[in-house]
């Protein structure tokens, strides 16, 4: 695997892959990894013939009384576990390289980064998309792969790349979850094992609305209200949000005719856990039949 920290370097590297007709896929990544990361690796180096895959922490995307200074790093093993994909190429840039002093331009997704997360980390998203629009300017990607887990990003992403054309394809992996249920995070390293235990809550709340779904509930007042009910049984969770909202637009909606997300966001000691199912009634209705 090559390792390349410089975006000007990284920027050549791209072009003359091009050149050669290389097909790109970039994976953008916090690091620590876990199989939830690889499952994107793996399947950009499915669909490309150059696989890269950067690991920056992204400063501006982190709140002043967030994680940034604690979030989990472990260079060494990300790399082992880049090179058994195998990753092409690790853009690995430093917060000086990437943000030079005087830089001005954000990239902001103005109404879908509102609620549900937005309304708890204010300026995360902007950091979140003006650090995507980098990082595809400086691999220049055909393809780039995100992870559902963090849906609402994904979704921002998406808008972004529609609104100003950017030549990318984005494509949207599922959750990988523990054997158990919980999404995997690197941030569940944070957590002790007692809040581990709380944390499964999630995953046990998005499946109660799921059946809720099933059994014919549209309402989307209701089905977060079952999955509300679930996380109340667990005193050790301070939930943030749980909404039903349209799966494209993330609107609110007034009930669940088409495939609608059911986001959660809730804090289990310091460490704050999302999650997120689609809710598709169609399929559920025809599974019904
Ligand atoms: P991060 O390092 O947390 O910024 O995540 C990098 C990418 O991996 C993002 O596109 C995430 O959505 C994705 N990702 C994180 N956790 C998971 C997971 N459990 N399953 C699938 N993708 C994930």
């Amino acid at each position: 695997m090559k390792t390349i920290e410089s975006p000007a370097e990284m920027q050549r590297f791209a072009e003359t892959a091009r050149l050669k007709g290389e097909r790109i896929a970039l994976v953008p990544t916090m690091g620590y990894l876990h199989e939830g990361h690889l499952s994107l690796m793996h399947e950009g180096r499915r669909r490309a013939t150059l696989l890269v895959s950067s690991l920056f922490v992204n400063p501006t995307q982190f709140g002043p009384q967030e994680d940034l200074q604690t979030y989990p790093r472990d260079m060494e093993r990300d790399c082992r576990q880049m090179e058994s994909v195998p990753v092409d190429v690790l853009f690995a840039p430093d917060a000086a390289a990437m943000y030079p002093a005087g830089a001005q331009t954000w990239v902001e997704v103005t109404e879908l980064t509102q609620g549900l997360c937005g309304q708890f980390r204010p300026g995360h998203f902007r950091g979140v998309t003006t650090v995507v629009a980098k990082l595809i300017n400086i691999v220049k990607p055909h393809i780039a792969l995100f992870g559902a887990k963090d849906y609402q990003q994904l979704c921002a992403v998406q808008q972004m790349v529609r609104d100003l054309n950017f030549d990318v394809e984005i494509v949207a992996m599922p959750t990988v979850r523990e054997s158990d249920g919980l999404a995997m995070s690197s941030r569940n390293s944070y957590l002790a094992p007692a809040e581990r235990a709380v944390a499964l809550s999630l995953s046990r709340a998005l499946e109660a609305a799921r059946t809720a779904l099933a059994r014919g509930e549209r309402d989307p007042h209701a089905l977060a209200q079952t999955a509300r009910a679930e996380l109340d049984r667990e005193s050790g969770l301070a939930v943030e949000y749980v909404e039903v909202r349209d799966a494209t637009t993330l609107a609110h909606i007034r009930s669940v005719d088409a495939p609608a997300v059911l986001a959660i966001a809730a804090r289990a000691g310091r460490t704050r856990l999302i999650d997120n199912t689609v809710l598709e009634p169609g399929i559920e209705t025809r599974s019904e039949k």
